[in-house]
């Protein structure tokens, strides 16, 4: 079986007054029932390890380097998240692929130095609208995953994040049929790359929120989400949370 996950992104948002969200949070799901987990910015991520105190819920970076030390202004390492608190990190956010010039190799090489940190990764794909629409969407997160799951990948150690990249941020979401057959695709090809593919889970991300949240949980092989704007607020992120647990 494997354990749904309720995570969330909360990119380039959040200052020390956000970190209220946290106990908000942890108040409403004392006992989670799945895998709770926020990506803060890096600069929250050890004041939220405290601020959750003894609660189960995780805490993971939105990006590392590839190296483990070295001359990278700016720049962040795994062992430096895992340090300050985090457990996880997100690596190959399409915002990333495309405001950073990111490849499917520097993904690769990314969930490498995450799990030589003893960090999950969850590993972005997804594609464009104008690939979806040129019917390319199956082989385009295909060669996402072929290209980005490095050696070493284990159902304990990585977790896959479909996000398509028109559904993200913009309350478009794909429907029923889309989401089941990118990830049955996505699993057929976990099958043909690694032993532990059954056990890998499947998020899906791309404009969740209370709404729609049960129907998508619905879904053959969604594992749980991945949610960006709909988790800034324990109000907006509980009501998700919730549908995972009664998935
Ligand atoms: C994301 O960026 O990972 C995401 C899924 O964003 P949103 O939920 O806001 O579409």
């Amino acid at each position: 079986m494997r354990r749904k996950l309720a995570a969330g992104n909360w990119k380039m948002n959040g200052l020390t007054d956000t970190l209220g969200q946290v106990k908000a949070l942890t108040d409403a799901h004392p006992d989670p029932q799945v895998d709770l987990l926020l990506c803060p910015p890096a600069t929250l991520i050890a004041q939220m390890a405290w601020a959750r105190g003894t609660h189960a819920l995780q805490i993971g970076g939105q990006n590392c380097h590839a190296a483990a030390t070295g001359a990278h202004t700016g720049d962040i390492a795994a062992t430096m998240l895992k340090d300050a608190g985090a457990s996880h990190v997100i690596v190959g956010h399409s915002e990333r692929r495309a405001d950073h010039g990111e490849t499917d190799a520097d993904v690769a090489a990314k969930a490498l130095a995450a799990h030589a940190a003893g960090l999950i990764a969850i590993i972005c794909l997804g594609e464009t609208l104008a690939q979806r629409e040129a019917g390319k969407a199956l082989a385009v997160v295909t060669a996402q995953l072929k290209g980005s799951l490095p050696a070493g990948a284990t159902a304990a150690n990585t977790v896959i994040a479909y996000e398509p990249v028109w559904a993200i941020g913009t309350g478009k979401v794909p429907t029923l049929d889309q989401i089941g057959e990118v990830h049955g695709t996505l699993r057929g090809a976990l099958r043909d790359m690694m032993r532990e593919a059954e056990g890998v889970r499947l998020l899906y991300g791309g404009s969740v929120k209370a709404s729609n949240a049960a129907e998508i949980f619905s879904v053959a092989d969604v594992d749980g989400a991945l949610v960006g704007g709909a988790s800034l607020k324990a109000e907006d992120f509980s009501p998700i949370i919730t549908a995972l647990e009664n998935a």
